[in-house]
């Protein structure tokens, strides 16, 4: 029985034991004999955190040629306005119109959650349909229509039939989950279950006839690699890795962002799937190993010179090219050690804290190592058992020890140990970012599509920014003076995770 069989994807903290709530420090993570989070419970006080929406609609605005039906209150689109220039930027970036995102809301009301959803929702499809003739209709269940509930499959399956677009179900609900990667989950699973197996090409005859075309198929078959794509990723990084590949002769299916549903089915048609974040694309893989017999590899993020170099050679080894790997692995990373030394003296000894994704955060700090930073602290929004490896090698590659916090965002967390831990850099998301900044610490995006992070070019492109930005610190300095925080003063005198329980249910303090 597989998880595509269900109406929806179980939550990461069943499927994963995935937790939000730990501190602890690097060494000690990295060996622990078991995890000591907790699932639940785990915070007497916490702040907003992100709604596995978010990603999931970051996802699911970049397919091409469909639409996207919030079923819901229409406050849980909002995050759909800010995520719209990606989306442009993103087509535009591939050769496509700058077409802004099309998604709409059934604006769920008081009434309607009295009363039920479903006849609103039925007339929404209908009039998209009529009105956008969208090869695909997305819709989205939020919290309202799941608490009510909304037979959401049921008005889909009435419905079909009147209609062109192929409808299919997202289960998003925000409630359902505090781990926000289950987003993930929740777009792979129809994808996994309406469109992959739409292969155009079943329905042709076997014997074509023409064996050179027969011999050409084949040939790109075993040499295509889908190469996971995650909403952090732009168009610059796919470049390196696209560069990369071609260096074996390889080509890259970039899956699943700005993919066109109609064409996912190539998905299941490569030698290879290779994730390029652990976190992301598991559920998805297994899938496709399953079903469709692709081989997965998953192993690391290629964000530093360590994993990019582990990323490539765990594709090498697939296709038998390990001599091949070394090879290149050696030139480049010769060529980049080069062009680093430059940055060696502005960067020795400055501290950094890193805050991000599960991931993310981890291969950042690993790369800022190799550049020649010491690691002050990282914030981790989750953890599962992917991350286990990085706690490893992190913990391998220096003989400092660190704090390292599981947190769902918490803000007010994150400024407590900022304070206290007075690094000289932070890589963070705009949020963290923002509270680093009014502390008056040099905040650097650890995203944004439209900067190299990932590869060789992406160690340069990092180090060449957070050299600029360590040259003159002066904005944040005076920024730090005039703009504060919305803590007491005395909570920067108490522990940093004063609210948080550890395993034993006892809180820090
Ligand atoms: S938590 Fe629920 S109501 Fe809030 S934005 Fe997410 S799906 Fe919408």
């Amino acid at each position: 029985m597989s998880y595509f069989d269900e109406k929806e994807p179980p939550k990461r903290e069943d499927r994963l034991q995935a937790c939000i709530a730990h501190h602890g420090t690097i060494c000690g993570l990295a060996n622990r004999k078991n995890c000591k989070c907790m699932n639940d419970g785990d915070r007497l006080f916490t702040q907003g955190s992100i709604c596995q929406l978010l990603p999931a609609l970051a996802m699911m605005d970049s397919f091409a040629d469909s639409a996207i039906l919030l079923h819901g209150a229409v406050g849980c689109g909002s995050c759909a306005h800010a995520q719209n220039a990606v989306t442009k930027a993103g087509n535009a970036a591939r050769g496509r119109p700058a077409k802004d995102t099309l998604w709409l809301s059934t604006a769920l009301d008081e009434t309607d959650v009295i009363s039920g959803g479903e006849v609103k929702l039925g007339a929404a499809i209908r009039e998209i349909d009529s009105r956008y003739r969208p090869g695909d209709l997305f819709v989205v269940v939020t919290c309202a229509p799941a608490l009510t509930g909304d037979d959401v499959d049921g008005v889909i399956r009435n419905i079909q039939p009147q209609v062109s677009a192929r409808l299919h179900a997202v289960y998003c609900q925000g409630f359902k989950t505090k781990i926000w990667a289950t987003a993930y989950d929740s777009v792979y699973h129809p994808l996994g279950r309406d469109l992959l197996g739409l292969d155009p090409e079943e329905d042709e005859p076997v014997f074509t006839g023409d064996e050179l075309a027969d011999i050409k198929d084949e040939y790109r078959r075993k040499h295509a690699v889908n190469v996971m794509t995650v909403s952090s990723m732009g168009r610059v990084d796919e470049l390196e890795l696209q560069r990369i590949l071609s260096s074996f002769n390889l080509t890259a299916n970039f899956f699943p962002l700005f993919a066109r549903p109609e064409e996912m089915y190539r998905v299941t048609q490569a030698a290879v799937s290779i994730s390029t974040c652990p976190t992301h694309d598991d559920y998805l893989l297994d899938h496709l190993k399953e079903k469709y017999g692709i081989p997965c590899i998953i192993s690391t993020m290629p964000i530093g010179i360590e994993n990019t170099g582990q990323w490539i050679r765990d594709l090498a080894t697939f296709f038998g090219l390990e001599a091949q790997a070394e090879r290149f692995i050696e030139q480049e990373t010769a060529e980049l050690k080069s062009a680093l030394k430059q940055f060696e003296p502005a960067f020795s000894g400055k501290r950094a804290f890193v805050s991000a994704g599960e991931i993310r955060s981890f291969v950042t700090a690993g790369l800022l190592i190799e550049l020649g930073f010491e690691i002050a602290g990282i914030r981790s929004f989750h953890h599962d058992e992917y991350a286990d490896a990085e706690y490893r090698k992190l913990a391998a590659k220096t003989d400092q020890d660190y704090v390292v916090n599981i947190a769902n965002a918490q803000p007010f967390e994150e400024a407590n140990l900022l304070r206290k831990l007075k690094p000289d850099i932070f890589l963070g998301h705009w949020n963290g970012n923002s509270t680093a900044a009014k502390l008056g610490v040099p905040a650097s995006v650890i995203y944004n599509t439209g900067l190299n992070f990932i590869g060789y070019k992406g160690v340069f492109e990092i180090a060449r920014r957070l050299y600029k930005q360590l040259t003159n610190t002066a904005y944040n300095r005076k920024l730090s003076v005039h703009v504060r925080l919305p803590y007491a003063e005395s909570w920067y005198g108490e522990d940093a995770f004063k609210y948080l329980r550890q395993a034993g249910g006892e809180a820090s303090a």
